[in-house]
């Protein structure tokens, strides 16, 4: 299928704003746009920080999309201090002895990478891919150390009251007539508790330190330790990576915030033209306490996000939404909604479903942006995510059984099903409410106990069931009715009397259809007893 034009999606809006205002900046030593995106490694990097990325990456999509050619970074702000221990760490103790540290320097707590940054990183860098996010990492500690900004740093110095008077129009207190705008971690202690006490106006820099007592004088060309305060580093870097689009959240983007300050500074300071943004807002966390990162610790990643989401309804909810409105990722009940609500979408992408053509246009472009590959080239088999949990709870969780009972689908679609199934089956266990759960009964089961007039009903129903290959799930419905009826039976009552002896349950599935699914050879043996 041709990939939609003149779309109306959000992605497509910001692509096109991004071509007409910026198409100026590309020349001889810029082939293509840069689009960029970053956070500071500090902790776990949760679903919240993960909007941006997919925020910038369904952007630069949709630049390719039109032909253009565009550059994806993500900054890695891995030379930023280590504040705080997030309550989700392990090896607490060991790591406060780190603070005031630049986090690249703290170690890994868990051991297996370089350094606790590294550590925050190489999680989310083994994650991207899997939904189809594949930009070019930029490590700052890196750069830093390797003076690659020592220039923007220089800059930064000899605009030191210019750039003060930007920050200044924005701080309730002014900066302190001896403020510098460099940042030092101590050669000697590591800690960033030092101040910078002169510049020679060339390219040296003496500080002291507070917690060791090292004062010295070093070359911003050749140090390691000097780094830019994070309201003037953001431009610096806009204008070193000649970035033309970077989307910031509703922390960054608000009067007088960072990005106020970086859009000024850019331009006076450092003769960039600040790029293209929106404003993303936050997400919550429905079904499982609400928040993405709780006081007790846990946080919700991109990890757990998969564990119940197909990587591409990953997508879709966040192609799907506006990213200035607030949404929430649902552990809940409306897990199967979202489910639902992709399984359509993709049916209109397909023609197999018809709705007024304005909508469609929208949820075809909503559709190919969802996709981590390129759009499959005939419709994905698709299974109701409610009838895959019923399945799968019949057949104790077993994947191989439940494919076995499928008799319509390909060799070529299994691997997909497999994906949903596991989303399923830890939706299942993990999430679902109480009222959804099942397990079928076998025939080595006890016997519930049941009067006279139950047992008959029972009987009547497991007459139903032999026959039930000439039922459809209305006649079955019907004649399950019937059999209360004949023998004085309350509807109710009967319900839950069918329920105790499936599955020890009040409650559960549509009776008729989970009689259907679950197939003779399982229920059979189950009411034969009685
Ligand atoms: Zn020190």
């Amino acid at each position: 299928m041709e990939k939609t034009t003149n779309s109306i999606h959000w992605a497509d809006i910001n692509a096109d704003k991004i071509i007409r205002e910026r198409k100026k900046s590309l020349d001889a030593d810029k082939e293509a746009f840069v689009c960029a995106s970053g956070i500071t490694p500090s902790g776990t990097v949760h679903i919240g920080n993960f909007r941006e990325i997919i925020s910038v990456e369904l952007v630069v999509r949709a630049l390719r999309d039109k032909g253009e050619k565009v550059k994806f970074i993500y900054s890695w702000d891995d030379y930023d201090v280590f504040r705080k221990v997030p309550a989700n760490m392990p090896d607490r103790e060991m790591l406060e002895k780190y603070l005031r540290f630049p986090i690249t320097m703290v170690p890994d707590p868990w051991g297996k990478e370089k350094s606790y940054a590294r550590a925050n990183e190489a999680e989310l860098e083994s994650l991207l891919p899997i939904v189809g996010v594949y930009p070019s990492y930029i490590y700052q500690a890196e750069k830093y150390r390797k003076s690659d900004y020592a220039k923007g740093i220089r800059t930064a110095l000899e605009n030191r009251d210019k750039i003060r008077k930007i920050l200044d129009a924005h701080r309730t207190s002014p900066l302190e007539d001896k403020w510098i705008p460099v940042s030092v971690f101590c050669n000697k202690c590591n800690k960033d508790t030092t101040e910078v006490e002169n510049w020679d106006n060339e390219w040296n820099i003496t500080y002291s330190c507070s917690s060791c007592g090292n004062r010295e004088t070093v070359d911003l060309r050749k140090t390691s330790c000097a780094k830019l305060p994070w309201r003037i580093d953001w431009p610096m870097r806009w204008a070193y990576e000649k970035v033309d689009f970077e989307p910031a959240g509703k922390d960054h983007h608000s009067e007088g915030g960072s990005f106020d300050t970086a859009e000024l500074v850019s331009k006076e300071i450092f003769g960039h033209e600040p790029p293209v943004t929106f404003q993303y807002d936050f997400l919550s966390i429905k079904g499982r306490g609400g928040k993405i990162s709780s006081s007790s610790g846990e946080v919700i990643s991109l990890r757990d996000v998969l564990e119940i989401y197909e990587p591409e309804i990953v997508r879709y909810m966040f192609a799907g939404t506006r990213p200035n409105t607030e949404f929430a990722i649902s552990f809940d009940l409306d897990v199967i909604k979202i489910y639902e609500d992709y399984d359509k979408c993709e049916r209109i992408y397909f023609g197999r479903e018809i709705i007024n053509e304005k909508k469609a246009e929208k949820e075809r472009r909503i559709y190919e942006l969802s996709q981590v590959k390129s759009v499959p080239e005939e419709m994905p088999y698709q299974i109701p995510f409610r009838h895959l949990c019923n399945l799968l709870q019949i057949n104790s969780g077993s994947l191989e059984a439940v494919i076995g009972e499928l008799k319509d689908i390909r060799e070529s679609q299994k691997e997909k099903l497999k994906t949903r199934a596991l989303c399923a089956w830890n939706w299942i266990t993990n999430f679902a409410p109480e009222d959804f759960r099942f397990t079928l009964k076998t025939s080595s089961d006890q016997a519930e106990a049941v009067d006279e007039i139950s047992a008959k009903v029972l009987r009547a129903v497991a007459d139903q069931v032999r026959k039930l290959d000439s039922h459809t799930e209305a006649s079955l419905s019907e004649s399950i009715y019937a059999a209360a009826q004949d023998n004085g039976m309350d509807p109710k009552d009967l319900f839950r009397l069918i329920y105790t002896v499936l599955i020890g349950k009040e409650k559960g599935p549509r009776l008729a259809g989970f009689i259907i699914t679950a197939g003779k050879d399982k229920i059979l043996p189950i009411l034969e007893k009685y």
